[in-house]
């Protein structure tokens, strides 16, 4: 019996998430007296036994072409027959992109009980229940886990990451891979940019900012910070920035340390997206906008006087 925990890599780089998602597993393989172990698919460059600082004692590497790019059918395969292999229990993976393709193909495959957006380890002092958000994080369940096998999914930036001094063991593995029912014929990639699904920092601007062409007030605040950029969903649908950057509940769901919401009023589709951001801070003209009810910070002021003040300041105090 072991804990499987899924490292989730781009182009040959193991995410943040993943990190996250290690420290978990080590964290319930502790409550539950077993190893943890992580599982890397595809090329990853550099050597995989530091991996063992997040308190892992093993990595099985699936070293192979045909799994760089992600095919969540191919993935839940190697991942069940892996989990199999080595006689894991509890699997983990990040709530992200991935996690949320492959995560619920493995449950089938495995016949295993999956809790998806995880915020905490599990309690077993009466089962296997784990806590998760549901209702777009306006609510919690605490979920009781009954199958042999059981699968989490943690949400992004709910867990800290701990290291401690270890190295892991790396086991390359052989895997059959089938056949990909799909063909990636095209990837385009955003480039220059912190992504935004993994960003510590967002910067968000709403149709108070009038135009597409008053984003620089975004980007240059975001700039100062080492921040990712974002919008509402009023601001995608008007092309004044991309679909890739819009939040909300039918956007991207993401939980930074600081988000920042500039001329955004705070409707409830928007806060299911970004309400479990660690600090939230808005700029609104209305004292009466909805955002406020959410904000950690706000100020009550025309962002095209309060931002360039904040970005000077910013700038300033970085000495840039
Ligand atoms: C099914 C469904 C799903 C949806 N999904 C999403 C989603 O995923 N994400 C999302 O964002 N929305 C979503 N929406 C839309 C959502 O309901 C809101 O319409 C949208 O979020 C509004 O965007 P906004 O706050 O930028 O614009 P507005 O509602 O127009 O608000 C603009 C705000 O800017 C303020 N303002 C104006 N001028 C200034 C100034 N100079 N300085 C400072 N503040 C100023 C105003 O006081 C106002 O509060 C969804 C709606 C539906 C029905």
């Amino acid at each position: 019996m072991s804990v499987l925990i899924f490292l989730d890599q781009s182009e040959g780089h193991i995410k943040k998430n993943s990190f996250e998602a290690a420290s978990y597993g080590a964290k319930v393989a502790e409550i539950l007296s077993t190893d943890a172990e992580g599982i890397v698919l595809g090329n990853v460059k550099g050597d995989l036994a530091p991996l063992g600082e997040y308190g892992l004692k093993k990595i099985h590497n699936i070293n192979n072409e045909a799994l760089n790019i992600l095919d969540a059918q191919v993935f839940a395969k190697v991942i069940a027959d892996t989990a199999i292999a080595t006689g894991a229990k509890v699997i983990i993976f990040s709530n992200n992109l991935s996690g949320k393709a492959i995560a619920p193909r493995l449950s089938a495959r495995l016949k295993a009980g999956l809790v998806s957006g995880a915020v905490a380890v599990p309690d077993i002092s009466n089962g296997f229940v784990v806590k998760k958000n549901v209702f777009s994080g306006k609510a919690f369940a605490n979920v009781s886990v009954n199958t042999e096998i059981k699968i989490i999914s943690l949400n992004p930036n709910s867990y800290q990451i701990s290291q401690i001094q270890g190295i892991a063991e790396v086991v390359a593995m052989n895997a059959t891979i089938d056949e990909p029912k799909i063909k990636v014929t095209a990837v385009n990639k955003i480039v220059g940019e912190v992504p935004l699904s993994e960003a510590e920092l967002v910067i968000s601007g709403g149709r108070g900012l009038k135009g597409g062409e008053n984003w620089h007030l975004v980007t240059d605040l975001a700039k100062a910070l080492g921040a990712a950029t974002a919008c509402s969903r009023a601001v995608a649908d008007a092309h004044w920035r991309p679909h890739h950057e819009h939040v909300g509940q039918t956007g991207l769901a993401i939980a930074p340390n600081l988000y920042f919401a500039i001329g955004i009023s705070g409707a409830i589709q928007h806060l299911a997206g970004v309400n479990r951001s660690k600090i939230i801070v808005v700029i609104n003209k209305d004292p009466e906008a909805p955002f406020f009810k959410a904000a950690d910070y706000g100020i009550v002021g025309d962002a095209f006087e309060v931002v360039p003040k904040i970005t000077e300041a910013v700038k300033k105090l970085k000495g840039v």
